[in-house]
């Protein structure tokens, strides 16, 4: 696979620390990158690959957290990044309940949107890093391929019900480091 021209990033499990089933990330003090996240944007950026960063947000719609406070996460999530060489092209995030818009992942709302905000963007040159199986699939509507993270525990499992699914996986990695790496074309 080519480098990719740009490469679509969910946000909790890969770049940062998801909460527990149930919770959400609701401030930037509950907010911690995971190992290997800004490493692995940076080597991403430095490939010339465009990062945009596709998140399913539904505490917004619970009321468990403001749009607003989802906002200022990713301002000072952004302002972390940019002065590492890590930066980000946009955000985008699908803050509504299950079953009711076409923008939460699995649907392609997100990508559709980022796309018309920025016309250079090409699905058929792009990627999809994620950690749920939604993630993939909102790829596989786009024809974007997807690189799964996933730690060894789960690996198998997770691989498993991909294959049922018939979900396109170009590589499973254990962090958006070993991810990027992958993509540039450098093992490690
Ligand atoms: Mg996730
Ligand atoms: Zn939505």
């Amino acid at each position: 696979m080519p480098v990719p021209s740009t490469a679509f990033v969910d946000r909790d499990g890969v770049i940062n620390h998801k909460a527990e089933d149930g919770y959400y990330v609701k401030s930037w003090s509950e907010f911690a990158f995971l190992p290997g996240a800004i490493d692995g944007l940076r080597i991403l950026r430095r490939a010339g690959c465009r990062v945009v960063i596709v998140t399913n947000q539904r505490g917004v719609a619970l009321g468990r957290m403001s749009a607003a406070a989802v906002d200022d996460i990713h301002d000072r999530m952004r302002a972390v990044l940019a002065p590492a060489g890590a930066d980000v092209h946009a955000v985008y995030v699908c803050p509504h309940e299950k079953g009711t818009c076409g923008c939460r992942k699995p649907d392609v709302g997100l990508f559709l949107q980022a796309r018309r905000d920025d016309p250079k963007i090409d699905f058929e040159a792009s990627v999809v890093i994620g950690d749920a199986l939604s993630d993939l699939e909102a790829g596989r509507r786009l024809g974007i391929p997807g690189v799964l993270i996933a730690g060894e525990r789960e690996v198998e499992t997770r691989l498993a019900d991909a294959r049922a699914r018939r979900l396109p996986i170009a590589a499973v990695a254990a962090s958006l480091r070993e991810a990027a790496l992958r993509l540039v074309g450098e093992e490690r």
